[in-house]
């Protein structure tokens, strides 16, 4: 399967600086997108120490030499499921050893999702709230669950999709790399399909459009990548764009 991709990282309209991170490895058809916490531009190590991590160990393990896998193997998933499993705790790792280095690097942290290409296979693996979607037959799914404050409280019923879009804590992010040194990575694998297209994204475009505004806009572009990712940045942006927003399309053709 060919895969054809799009990048887009905006401040938006509020913040002064960006502090997430985008990174793509177009032989190895690795694509990140990290959200970085934290005071005094800090949030913009952590994202940028993550996907510099991930895509150093997904690089390690993608030859014929034998390496130590310092988390050991999990029998449940494939081989690039756990290479890019195991590069989210090793850039989990990382960045918890920076927050350590520098007094105003405390407490940064940062989100991920990845997603590391197999032929017709799209190992995911996501920390945090920034998505995953996937874009099939002009039906918009998202992939992955938020870990987040108000994604527990939706999951336990207690307050709805809609009230959860204007919550005070709807920033709050419940897991995160730099978080803990033992850190659970949520792992998928899809099937693609020809004319599937994959959106990673930060939560300055999900906290600002619904998924409902996200389909239409892609359906819109009738398949160009370049003008989706456009124009759901400009979409982000006209809604307020109170945080970087960060899109990155994936297009898989036969
Ligand atoms: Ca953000």
């Amino acid at each position: 399967m060919k895969v054809t991709y799009q990048a887009l990282t905006d401040v938006g309209r509020k913040r002064k600086g960006n502090e997430d991170s985008l990174f793509v490895n177009a032989e190895q058809k690795l694509f990140v997108v990290a959200d970085g916490m934290g005071g005094h531009a800090a949030g913009e190590i952590a994202s940028s120490i993550a996907v510099d991590s991930i895509n150093e160990f997904v690089c390690l393990t993608g030859g014929d030499e034998e390496i130590t896998w310092p988390f050991g193997l999990d029998e449940t998933i494939s081989y690039d499921g756990n290479r890019l499993k195991t590069a989210v705790r090793f850039a989990n790792k990382k960045v918890l050893e920076a927050t350590k280095e520098k007094s105003e690097y405390e407490g940064m942290a940062t989100t991920v999702c990845a997603v590391l290409v197999d032929d017709a296979v799209a190992n995911l693996a996501h920390v945090g709230d920034s998505r995953v979607y996937l874009m099939r037959d002009g039906e918009l799914s998202q992939l992955t669950s938020d870990h987040s404050w108000v994604n527990e409280q939706i999951l336990s019923g207690v307050i709805s999709p809609e009230q959860a879009r204007s919550h005070p804590l709807r920033n709050v992010v419940t897991r995160a790399l730099g978080g803990k040194a033992d850190l659970q990575v949520d792992m998928q694998a899809h099937e693609i399909e020809a004319g599937d297209v994959l959106l990673l994204c930060s939560d300055g475009l999900t906290t600002m459009i619904p998924d409902d505004e996200i389909a239409r806009v892609m359906r819109e572009s009738g398949g160009d990548i370049e003008k989706a990712a456009q124009a759901l940045v400009d979409a982000a942006n006209a809604k307020g764009g109170e945080d970087n927003i960060t899109v990155l399309l994936l297009k898989f053709e036969e």
